[in-house]
């Protein structure tokens, strides 16, 4: 008897989040991740690595295991947040975590000797879920939902909460809802990553949701995405349904929709009881960290890493954020008389809540300067199978979405120098800079490569950012700035209008 009690609350502990992802409890793991975790986590000297070629000797000194020890200390902060109680956990905007994780960045710049300066801003308005919960009840059954999570921005619900009868509608594409009464309903949309649960199959990306979108216009109570991951992870991805009619817009991870689903299939009604608390919160104090590295000449190198992120956010932007750290590191290492250039790191903390800070970064910084910029942004990621009912890891680095803008020379230049240093990138590039980059882009040769499968999710890890994929990356990133530093800025931006991206 004792043993069951004990058993129920080991697992309730796992299922009510009091357990951190990740948190290794003799290779168990607790909510939010995928079934079977224990098997699937690959050890980081299990991925094949490849020497370095002759000719890449200058970068033996990068080393993806003290990268990735970087990504450690800054997950710790998020798991913070969580421990803190914190049900929007993660390093979000114009939180204590946010501050914490920026002051990171500021002190290991000093660290490394470089001159550090902070540019305060004030994020105006941030959305911000407060508390929620959820349960079910079937005939006799009942019980909670534990991993339901709210879309950036979707509505709360009224005070009381709402009380709704459930409804599976498939994908929710226009066939599955033809002659389907969802007045008052809760909505379950089966949705599949494209190719990630942040742009998943019914986002309003893939324009099932719109402000205007058929589920919301037939009178739905709210809806429910069911993210086909198996297993219990959670997903914040951005774009909740916006405009007069939308209503409360939450994922669930797949094991609990298809407990739903199932409980459907037996013919009874099922019926969602859903609170959620949002609070606008006002005026919130953030700031960008500026680094500098002086070289030779006051022409610029830019690294930029976005510091905020979901849950652990160890790709997002982790990744990124010890990357950059860690080419600080590389320059720092050799004389001012061999850097050709001035390198400045640029970290800015609100990517996923307006850009402020970003902004303010384009509105006062000297662009003329800049001879390229590198987005350190998503840069390494356990490769991922679906395999029958279940995920599959691999012990493959994932390839990557990238961007390149500037003069053909400075194009073909990336392109070549990622196939040289192992990495793997999409066959299309990016005709739009992604993540960060986008808004910058205009202003001076740049390029990045951003992973774009595991991220706003519960699943985004330590243990699926491949350190080795780490140093490949950052390998790549130092040999692209050492050769644009032996080009005049001239022949690095070319003679088009930019940003001019790949064709
Ligand atoms: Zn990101």
């Amino acid at each position: 008897m004792k043993w069951l009690l004990v058993a129920l609350l080991f697992s309730a502990a796992m299922l009510s989040g009091q357990m951190r992802p990740g948190a290794k409890v003799e290779k168990t793991y607790g909510m939010g991740l995928p079934r079977d975790m224990a098997k699937l986590l690959i050890d980081d000297h299990e991925y094949p690595e490849y020497p370095l070629k002759p000719g890449q000797e200058a970068y033996k000194d990068v080393d993806g295991y003290r990268i990735k020890d970087l990504i450690k200390k800054i997950t710790a902060i998020s798991l913070k947040s969580l421990d803190d109680g914190e049900q929007y956990w993660g390093r979000i905007t114009g939180t204590k975590y946010d501050r914490m994780t920026t002051e990171l960045m500021a002190d290991e710049f000093t660290k490394l000797g470089l001159k550090v300066t902070r540019q305060p801003f004030t994020v105006k308005e941030l959305w911000y879920p407060t508390h929620w919960e959820g349960s079910y009840a079937a005939g006799v059954r009942s019980g909670p939902l534990q991993t339901l999570f709210p879309i950036n921005e979707t509505r709360p619900t009224a005070a009381e909460g709402i009380t709704a009868e459930v409804v599976w509608v498939g994908v929710g594409a226009a066939p599955d809802l033809l002659g389907r009464d969802l007045k008052g309903k809760a909505v379950l949309v089966y949705s599949t990553f494209v190719p990630g649960g942040r742009s998943h199959s019914a986002s309003e990306r893939a324009g099932l949701f719109n402000s205007d979108t058929l589920v919301t216009k037939a009178g739905a109570a709210m809806i429910i995405n069911v993210i086909a991951v198996p297993g219990n992870g959670q997903f914040n991805p951005e774009g909740a349904p916006a405009g007069v009619d939308a209503v409360p817009t939450l994922t669930i991870s797949q094991d609990e929709g298809f407990m739903l689903r199932d409980l459907l299939a037996t013919g009874q009604k099922v019926q969602i009881r859903l609170k959620l608390d949002i609070a606008m919160r006002e005026n919130l104090p953030s700031q960008n960290v500026y680094a500098v590295l002086p070289g030779v000449s006051d022409e610029e190198v830019m690294v930029m890493a976005h510091t905020d992120g979901f849950f652990q956010g160890a790709m997002d932007n982790a990744s990124g954020m010890a990357t950059a750290i860690d080419i600080a590191r590389h320059y720092a290492a050799i004389p001012q008389a061999q850097r050709p250039r001035t390198m400045v790191f640029v970290a800015t903390p609100d990517h996923h809540h307006g850009e402020t800070g970003r902004d303010l970064m384009i509105k006062t910084h000297d662009w003329s300067k800049v001879s390229v910029i590198l987005n350190a942004e998503h840069t390494s990621q356990t490769l991922l199978y679906m395999y029958n009912a279940d995920l599959m890891t691999s012990n493959a680095i994932s390839a990557r979405r990238w961007f390149a803008s500037g003069s053909p020379a400075f194009q073909q230049l990336v392109k070549r120098t990622f196939q040289d240093f192992n990495v793997s990138v999409y066959q299309v590039p990016e005709t739009r800079a992604g993540g960060s980059l986008g808004a910058v882009s205009v202003f001076a040769p740049s390029f990045h490569i951003i992973d774009h499968v595991i991220y706003h999710t519960s699943l985004d890890t330590p243990e699926l950012v491949p350190a080795v994929g780490l140093g490949y990356s950052e390998r790549a990133f130092l040999k692209v700035i050492d050769e644009t530093n032996k080009m005049s800025m001239k022949e690095i931006r070319g003679t088009e209008k930019l940003p001019n991206p790949v064709r």
